[in-house]
């Protein structure tokens, strides 16, 4: 016996494209689901990658204030935190660096000895302004190019030659400038082999050469009146003495010599004390009483000499801190210059007036007035303008009158027009408390 079993083929080939398609749409689902979830997934973690990867550019280029947020998962979040963290220490020091460095910076600036740092063939890697002020612009110039000067390139010389410190006193003509000029060898200065300092030392040698001047001076005023007692001391014992008349006169100006050298020695002594600080008797005065004083002493001498002297002073002025004596001599000093280089029909006024936190004390004459390229210096010890030599002065009245007020806690100042006249004021500190004279 058989069983035949069958059926068609086309059902069969039905079925199988039936299975086939449902397994491509499963699989094509199942990967699309996988793509995407993928994607996902990639997103999450590469999107703090990226922002790492901008902050780390950015940082690159000297922005340092990056912080990126963390992210995606515990690695990523890790990383994030120690680029912060790294940023913030990087950010720590470079403060750190620019604030030290801008302080040094700051201290060099401001030095006023001028500060050279040259490499090992002497060529200027740095230079402050004060240095700039002497060598002029000269970064990446050779020094001894740049200087000019064959005793500041031989000194420079000597101390590359040697490794060692070379110091000397250098004369600038052209600047009328001394400068003490130092050079030393830099240990570990990463390309600074040398450094240079130039100490300006002008004010000390004018100084210097005033006070030798002044030796000069003093000698030459001390023996002027010397020979003048000794020639009519000589005068009135070859005979002289046996004419009432004439000894009289001899003696008179024996007398007129020795009171210039008890003024000299006497200058001499008070500008001494008023220097030792020890001279000054503070009290509390009316300044306009002073004035008036110094005023009434002097009017004999304007009225002789055709000079109008008038006090301008309101009556209530604060009273002020001060030496009535020493006060009464700086303004004494300023109004017998101020008659003295004041012609017949000129005028000399003395002007008190408060001026916020000052008393300010002037006198203003119509007189010779002074050049300007004398005007700085006349406050200087035994300074005398070349003029007025003639006039027989010692040069320390000004100076006298300049210690006074710097002993009050003030100070001095002059302005002139040549033939015009001059005004010298005396600024004074006025007590924040100070009472008004009345
Ligand atoms: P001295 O004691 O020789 O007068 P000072 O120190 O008082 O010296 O003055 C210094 C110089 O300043 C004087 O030689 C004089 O030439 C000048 N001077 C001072 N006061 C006046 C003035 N009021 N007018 C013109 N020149 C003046």
């Amino acid at each position: 016996a058989a069983v035949r079993v069958s059926t068609p083929t086309s059902a069969v080939a039905a079925d199988l494209r039936r299975i086939a398609a449902t397994v491509a749409i499963t699989g094509g689902a199942a990967t699309l689901a996988a793509v995407i979830i993928a994607a996902v997934i990639a997103g999450a973690v590469a999107r703090p990658l990226n922002r790492l990867r901008e902050a780390s550019r950015a940082l690159a280029s000297g922005a340092l204030d990056q912080n990126v947020a963390a992210g995606g998962g515990a690695e990523v979040a890790d990383l994030a935190a120690s680029f912060n963290e790294m940023s913030s220490r990087l950010r720590e020091t470079i403060d750190t660096l620019a604030e030290e460095r801008s302080r040094l910076g700051a201290l060099l600036n401001s030095s006023v000895d001028g500060l050279v740092a040259l490499d090992a063939h002497g060529v200027i890697r740095y230079l402050n302004p004060a240095a700039a002020a002497v060598l002029g612009e000269a970064g990446g110039r050779p020094f001894a190019e740049a200087a000019r000067n064959h005793e500041l390139a031989a000194l420079l010389q000597q101390a590359l030659g040697a490794s060692r410190t070379a110091a000397g006193t250098i004369h600038l003509p052209t600047r009328d400038t001394w400068l003490l000029a130092r050079f030393s060898p830099v240990q570990g200065g990463g390309g600074w082999a040398m450094l240079v300092i130039l100490h300006d030392i002008t004010d000390i040698r004018r100084a210097e050469s005033a006070r030798r001047d002044f030796v000069a001076n003093v000698s030459h005023e001390l023996r002027t009146p010397l020979a003048g007692i000794k020639a009519v001391v000589e005068t009135l014992r070859d005979g002289a003495l046996a004419d009432p008349e004439a000894s009289v006169e001899f003696l008179g100006r024996v007398d007129a010599e020795v009171d210039r050298l008890v003024q000299l020695v006497e200058e001499l002594l008070q500008l001494a004390r008023i220097e030792s600080g020890t001279a000054l008797r503070v009290t509390d005065i009316a300044p306009r009483e002073v004035l008036a004083g110094c005023v009434d002493r002097f009017s004999h001498m304007a009225e002789r000499s055709g000079v109008a002297l008038t006090l301008n002073a309101p009556a209530n002025l604060p009273r002020i801190q001060a030496d009535p004596a020493q006060l009464a001599q700086a303004v004494s000093n300023l109004v017998h210059n101020a008659l003295k280089f004041t012609g017949e029909g000129g005028e000399v006024v003395v002007t008190a007036a408060r001026d916020g936190e000052e008393l300010t004390i002037s006198v203003r004459d119509s007189g010779s007035g002074i050049d300007p390229a004398e005007l700085p210096r006349i406050f200087e010890r035994f300074y005398v303008v070349d003029r007025a030599r003639s006039t027989r002065g010692t040069g320390l009245g000004l100076a006298i009158v300049k210690h006074i007020a710097r002993a009050h806690g003030g100070s001095v100042e002059a302005i002139s027009t040549l033939g015009r006249g001059s005004t010298f004021t005396i600024r004074l500190p006025v007590p924040a408390t100070a009472a008004t004279s009345r």
